[in-house]
Formats: C-alpha cells, sequence, structure tokens
C-alpha cells in the first residue's frame, strides 16, 4: 500500500495547504484548511484535479491538524519508524543524544502517553502507545540499547553503573513551546535493560465536566454528587480508564475561591490555582492515610484522595465523609455497583458505607472514529446480533473510520470515555445497609434504569462516536 505522502507530491502539498488524506478507487481525498472559504477551498480543489489527474473530493481540516499533518507526513521518511543503522555508539554521546530526542519528540507529536525501549537479542525496538495502543516508533540495532537507556537515566539523573536493580526517575524537556515531564522506569531484562516512560503534557488543558463527554443525563447526576455539601464520591476503573481526568474535572467544576480544596496524590500530575496540591511521600512512609489524618486538622470542604488503596484510608475517606466534608476518591473496581463491595472488603460497615457514599462514576475509555475518514455503513448480521439489546429495527445504521492521513491509516483519532454515573437513591442506600448481595444490587440498579458498562459503550456506537468493534473490547477487557 502506497504511503500517504504518495497520495500528493510533496510540493503540490505544500503550495496548496492540502494534504492526501486517503484514496477510494478513482477519487482521491484531500484535505484543505478549513480557515478557507468554501469557494476558496472549491477552486483549489479542481486546481489539484487538474495537476493531479484523477478525480479530488476536498474534506475542511482544522488548520494547526493540517500544519501538523503536512509537516510530519512529508518530513523524510515520518511516517516509517526511525533507524539509525549507521550510528556511532562510540564515546561521543552526540548522537544517542540526538537520537533520544528525536524519539521523544516523535512520541510527542503522536499525542503518545507512554515510551516503551525494549531490547531483544538482536535489535532495541521503542514503542509508543497512543489512544491506548502501541505502535513501534523505532527499530535500532542492538548495540544502541545500552547507550540509550544510559542517556535516559543521565536525563532522569539516576545510577547509570547500576543496571541490575530496577529504578525511576524523572526529567522535563520542552518541544513545540510546550513542557512535557516525562517520568522514567527501568527493570532488566534478559537481554538488557528495559525503560517504560510516561509523558505528561503540562500545558494540557483539563476539561471541566462538561467536557467528559458524559450524558446529558450523567453530567446533571455527576454535577449533583460534585456540588453536595459532604459524602463521598467515588470514581472506578482499571488504571488507564481516565479515573484521575475525571477527578479533577470535577475539582474545576467547584468554586475554588469559596471552598478549602485539597488534594492529595501520587503524584500530583497537574496544579490548579486556588487548590492545595499535597504529595504522598513514600520514601518517608507518609502514604495517603497519614496526609488524609494531618489534612483533616486543616478545616477542608472538599478533599480528593487520589486512590484508595487500603482500609484505613477508605475509612478516614468513610469518616471524613460522614463529618461534613465531601470526599471525591478513585477505586480499583470493575465498575459502578461493584465499588460497594469494594468497601466491604475493605472492612467498611454496611450501614457506614450507605450513609457515606453519594454516588459512583466507573469508567473506560474507547477510541474515537476519525472524523475525517468517517462512514456511514448498514451493521452487519454479527453486529446486530451484538445490539440485541436494544432492540432495533432489521437496518441499523453504524458508523467507521476508512483510515487516512490523519489518523495514520486507524480510523480512530482520540479517545472518548464510556461512563456509568450511579446516583445512590434513597431505596438503594436501605438495600447497602443491609449488606445485600451483588444480584440484589444489581436488580435493583436496573429497575432504576442503571446499564451495564458495555450497554453504555454501545449506546456510543450508536450514536456513531465509536465503532461496535471498540464497545465490543469492553466486554473482554477486565480489570488488571
Ligand atoms: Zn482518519
Amino acid at each position: 500500500m502506497a504511503t500517504v505522502s504518495d497520495l500528493i507530491p510533496a510540493d503540490i502539498a505544500r503550495s496548496f495547504s492540502a494534504i492526501g488524506l486517503r484514496q477510494e478507487g478513482e477519487k482521491l481525498f484531500v484535505g484543505l484548511p478549513a480557515s478557507h472559504d468554501a469557494a476558496e477551498r472549491e477552486t483549489a480543489r479542481e486546481q489539484l484535479q487538474n495537476q493531479l489527474g484523477t478525480t479530488v473530493e476536498q474534506i475542511p481540516v482544522e488548520d494547526a491538524l493540517l500544519i501538523e499533518v503536512l509537516e510530519s507526513i512529508y518530513r523524510d521518511g515520518a511516517d516509517k519508524p526511525i533507524e539509525a543503522t549507521g550510528l556511532s555508539t562510540g564515546d561521543s554521546e552526540g548522537p544517542i543524544a540526538d537520537l533520544v530526542n528525536e524519539v521523544l519528540e516523535r512520541a510527542v507529536k503522536l499525542r503518545a502517553s507512554d515510551i516503551h525501549v525494549e531490547p531483544s537479542e538482536s535489535d532495541l525496538v521503542v514503542r509508543a502507545r497512543v489512544d491506548g495502543h502501541l505502535e513501534v516508533l523505532a527499530k535500532l540495532p542492538g548495540n544502541v540499547s545500552g547507550p540509550f537507556v544510559s542517556r535516559l537515566k543521565v536525563l532522569a539523573k539516576i545510577n547509570i553503573v547500576e543496571r541490575r536493580r530496577p529504578q525511576d526517575g524523572q526529567f522535563s524537556f520542552q518541544t513545540d513551546g510546550r513542557q512535557i515531564d516525562v517520568r522514567l522506569a527501568t527493570v532488566t531484562t534478559l537481554n538488557g535493560e528495559k525503560a517504560v516512560m510516561r509523558l505528561l503534557d503540562t500545558r494540557k488543558g483539563l476539561t471541566d465536566l462538561a467536557g467528559l463527554g458524559l450524558a446529558e443525563h450523567q453530567l446533571v447526576k455527576m454535577r449533583k454528587m460534585v456540588h453536595a455539601q459532604h459524602g463521598l464520591v467515588v470514581t472506578a476503573g482499571p488504571t488507564g480508564s481516565g479515573k484521575t481526568t475525571t477527578l479533577h474535572s470535577a475539582l474545576h467544576d467547584l468554586d475554588v475561591m469559596n471552598l478549602n480544596v485539597s488534594t492529595i496524590e501520587d503524584p500530583v500530575e497537574y496544579v490548579m490555582k486556588g487548590i492545595n496540591h499535597i504529595p504522598v511521600v513514600d520514601e518517608l512512609g507518609i502514604g495517603f492515610a497519614t496526609q488524609l489524618r494531618a489534612l483533616l486538622r486543616q478545616d477542608p470542604d472538599v478533599i480528593l484522595v487520589g486512590e484508595t488503596r487500603d482500609s484505613e484510608t477508605a475509612r478516614i475517606s468513610v469518616q471524613a465523609a460522614l463529618s461534613g466534608r465531601l470526599v471525591i476518591t478513585s477505586l480499583h473496581a470493575t465498575d459502578a455497583l461493584s465499588v460497594i463491595y469494594r468497601l466491604f472488603q475493605m472492612d467498611i460497615e454496611p450501614y457506614l458505607v450507605a450513609a457515606a457514599l453519594r454516588g459512583v462514576i466507573a469508567q473506560r475509555l474507547v477510541r474515537r472514529i476519525c472524523s475525517y475518514c468517517a462512514v456511514e455503513y448498514d451493521a452487519t448480521t454479527e453486529e446486530r446480533l451484538m445490539l440485541a439489546d436494544f432492540q432495533l429495527g432489521k437496518k441499523v445504521k453504524l458508523r467507521k473510520g476508512l483510515g487516512c492521513a490523519v489518523c495514520r491509516g486507524s480510523g480512530y483519532r482520540d479517545r472518548q470515555g464510556v461512563y456509568q454515573v450511579f446516583e445512590i437513591s434513597d431505596a438503594m442506600r436501605e438495600l447497602i445497609s443491609k449488606r445485600p448481595d451483588p444480584a440484589e444490587v444489581a436488580a435493583m440498579a436496573a429497575k432504576e434504569g442503571f446499564k451495564t458498562l458495555e450497554n453504555e459503550a454501545f449506546i456510543l456506537a450508536l450514536e456513531g462516536r465509536t465503532t461496535v468493534q471498540e464497545a465490543m473490547r469492553l466486554v473482554t477487557r477486565d480489570v488488571h
């Protein structure tokens, strides 16, 4: 298959500010700047059609995105993995430092959340996690492994001589005027040291609750929970499900000028004005419970506890929630209903859970269909079977991305939360206080109109925001 840069030659692409999105038969779809008016784009389309000798259809693309794609696909080999065959690995650290920089910059351009540096017997593979999926960023000769990881260790100011024990550290770098914080962790495998970097874009705008993509009825419930005077509000989901973003969005919704808002986090990821951010200091044994106890003497109104991992933290949170504070925290639990049982397991008495728990928001992330190559199609028989719960008619329209230059062929761009917002009703509160079994809770929740996470994901697919395949992945994926 031709790469995207083959669709339109570089000189034509630059002179028209046009990017080749995808080819469909004889038809070429090109992206043109959204800031140009329709007539201008039409003229450009006609000229492109003449110059390229093929039918051209145009799609407006947001200017910043267009420039980014234009730059990345027409840089030499930018849509292929980085290679460094002729690299000298002698005593000069220059080439290695450049290579590391190139990898970091490329990862940021791809909006990667993590970078994996993995040595094998013969080579070093660098992969980036983009929208939850790993893709190869660089394939390097095996002899680069040691110097590459050493360079990362130098940046993170950790011991470069120690190659057997796992280590972690952090560093920051600037790219495109943004500061990116990196948390590095190394571990030794049979083939040498492996490194993982977590990238945190400090400029990335945090959103308020309205920006999370909740359904309207969920947003109303969520706001009610977050603006309550007291009680416990829990977000649930596995690692990487977007819980931290949701917690911070909740804080964004609060009137911090009139409330004393404090957070306890490990680590503090986003700093917000008007909020006291308190880090956990594991090395000194100052964990969530210790910081939480200290914080309760600071006259707080709202407390965000980054994660409730142990029964002591859970117990103090519940006590705080029952004594006039609003406590917002996250728990490692499969779905909204299982949070009740996680709290029971953490030795919180059912009557306390019933009294303190105001609501739960459980979540997962699914990939969003790329809007530049989305098409509508008739659901297959298999897809209609998966959607059987919704009792739809014979013809069901769904959407999918065909793959284009903007989404680099994946058909997806960015992610979207799948949410379950579970507001505890009076009837549910009474049931919880009796230590019910899960089936009883599920039955009552269903009666109250509560849906499973899978069904919430299928709703997003029916709305055309994600695909049925993405929704299906939630059914098979579990908390890890
Ligand atoms: Zn696309």
